[in-house]
């Protein structure tokens, strides 16, 4: 157990606590050990983040891991927060994610219905022409008159 409070004294630039076997300010040192753990944790977590082929939708929609995610209270349902969760987490059954199973090159990931782009997730909620009639009734019209505005830019 002291060991491991020495390598994470170490580890997170405190050395000179263990060395010196005293701090000043005891409260400031605690808050300076936590914060610098934390900053440690996101760039980590950011770096893994968003160098995941795999987690390319998540990393638009969640900004920290210390947030609690926006969907968990505007999905009420449990079948909407399921389907999310999914495409966030990549395991859709969207061709950008089976893909990677029978290893289709990333940009050869064709919708299976309009074979235009990619199927991703902003192909398939937004963009896809074989879904415009659902798009029309489910999805209010100015999330999508905003994206016909910047594809015709
Ligand atoms: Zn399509």
């Amino acid at each position: 157990m002291v060991s491991r409070v020495r390598t994470c004294l170490f580890q997170h630039g405190f050395g000179y606590v263990w060395q010196n076997q005293y701090v000043h300010n005891e409260p400031l040192f605690i808050q300076q050990l936590k914060q610098r753990l934390k900053d440690e944790y996101l760039q980590t977590w950011n770096i893994s983040v968003n160098q995941s082929s795999i987690l390319c939708d998540y990393r638009l929609c969640q900004s920290s891991p210390f947030d609690i995610e926006k969907y968990v209270s505007v999905l009420d349902l449990r079948k909407f927060r399921r389907a999310y969760v999914t495409f966030g987490m990549g395991a859709s059954k969207l061709e950008v994610h089976t893909g990677r199973y029978n290893n289709t090159p990333a940009n050869n990931r064709l919708c299976r219905l309009c074979h235009m782009e990619v199927e991703d997730a902003f192909h398939f909620l937004l963009k896809c022409s074989s879904f415009i009639d659902l798009r029309e009734k489910l999805i209010p019209r100015k999330y999508t008159d905003t994206l016909r505005s910047i594809n015709s830019l």
